[in-house]
């Protein structure tokens, strides 16, 4: 949306007193299906939204970075050695400056229309806008597998969120009206059709409004299970475990792992059903998937709250063809593949089914899927 570029363009000319050199996007992104599968080296299948976080900035001549955003007033100041140091916010941004190895000073201004901490990945729309611009001003090269692998660096090492891989492929490598299918082990990217236009379906987002934490615990701690399933059963990554001898092998973990590593290992499965069946038209069964899907997280993995079951439930009696709970957990959106003619009756009943059981009012709107980070002037 080249308005939101403009804009971002303007805000940075009245903070910092001149023109930036120029302003990049990077879209947020929703997962279709495949949940904490990306951080034990399993499939994802996310698509990139029409919904994008603008990056403005101008090199500078000296080795002060400055970066100002919508969400505050405040302008944060540091010098190009304490990148790596940056808190708060600007640690997304100036994190991924450390990890690109700014040898320059810069100015950056941030936009954005994703909503943030609804399990769109704010966090990632920001890491690849900056990662995108700063790479291009600073004339290093890195293509948009690299640039992802930073933003995720970023992230892990500066912010301190122990987040995989998926949102920022997404963000680079996402295509209009395409999935992003990723192996998370080879890093091999395929670009699937979805044809949800064509069948007259829609990605319905509900986003609970329910605050969720990525360094809060929750998330760590169902990496750490995934991480001891794999190690008693010897194997580098759950990736390599099946579902077989995870059953016979049952009593080498307590139960509670056990059913971290079968959401794992099921969820990588219905991953490769869903792109199989994305291929063959066959919505009726990507439904069933999404369902299985959420399931699976709500019983096995349990990351789910109250809102997002209701969210999914509601969904499902009102005309979606699939439903499940999308992101990190414990809170964020829920989608819904839905026939375009039943998307105002399931918007309406989940908006009472909320109001019915006194939780907050959700955020109910439609997604497309887009395609990547790119230049917008
Ligand atoms: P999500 O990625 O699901 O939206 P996260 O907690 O991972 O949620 O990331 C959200 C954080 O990213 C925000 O709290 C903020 O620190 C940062 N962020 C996202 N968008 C912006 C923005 N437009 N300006 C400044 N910081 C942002
Ligand atoms: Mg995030």
């Amino acid at each position: 949306m080249l308005g939101l570029a403009k804009k971002t363009a303007d805000e940075f000319e009245a903070k910092f007193g001149y023109a930036p050199t120029g302003v990049w996007s990077a879209p947020g992104r929703v997962n279709i299906i495949g949940e904490h599968t990306d951080y034990n080296e399993g499939f994802v299948l996310p698509i990139a939204i029409n919904r994008a976080t603008y990056a403005a900035i101008a090199l500078r001549e000296d080795d002060t970075a400055r970066v100002a955003s919508t969400f505050s007033d405040a302008v944060v100041e540091l010098n190009i050695a304490q990148l790596g140091e940056a808190s708060g916010w600007a640690a997304y941004p100036l994190g991924v400056a450390h990890v690109l190895g700014a040898s320059k000073g810069f100015d950056l201004f941030i936009d954005s229309d994703v909503p943030v901490g609804a399990g769109l990945s704010s966090s990632a729309a920001i890491e690849c806008a900056v990662a995108l611009g700063l790479d291009e001003l600073l004339g290093l090269g890195n293509d948009r597998r690299a640039l992802a692998r930073i933003g995720q660096r970023a992230e892990n090492e500066v912010v301190g969120a122990p987040t995989g891989i998926m949102d920022q492929s997404a963000s680079l490598l996402g295509k209009v009206d395409h999935a992003v299918f990723l192996d998370c082990q080879s890093l091999e990217v395929e670009n699937v059709a979805l044809g949800f236009a064509a069948a007259a379906l829609e990605v319905v987002i509900i986003d609970t409004r329910v605050a969720h934490r990525l360094n809060d615990g929750g998330y760590a701690a169902r990496r750490a299970a995934c991480e001891a399933a794999a190690k008693a059963f010897e194997v580098p990554s759950l990736r390599h475990l099946s579902l077989e001898t995870l059953e016979a092998g049952r009593e080498l973990v307590d139960d509670v792992t056990y059913r971290r590593a079968r959401h794992i290992i099921t969820e990588n499965d219905r991953v490769l059903s869903f792109v199989a069946a994305l291929k063959l038209g066959d919505f009726k069964r990507c439904g069933e998937l999404m369902v299985q899907s959420h399931v699976s997280m709500r019983d096995d993995f349990e990351i789910s709250v109250d809102e997002l079951d209701t969210a999914v439930e509601t969904s499902m009696r009102h005309g979606a063809v699939g439903a499940r709970m999308t992101g990190g957990g414990f809170g964020g959106a829920s989608i819904a593949l839905c026939p375009i003619e039943k998307i105002s009756d399931l918007t309406n009943s989940v908006y009472a089914e909320f109001e019915l059981l006194g939780y907050a009012r959700p955020d109910i709107f439609t997604v497309n899927a887009a395609d990547g980070a790119t230049r917008q002037i």
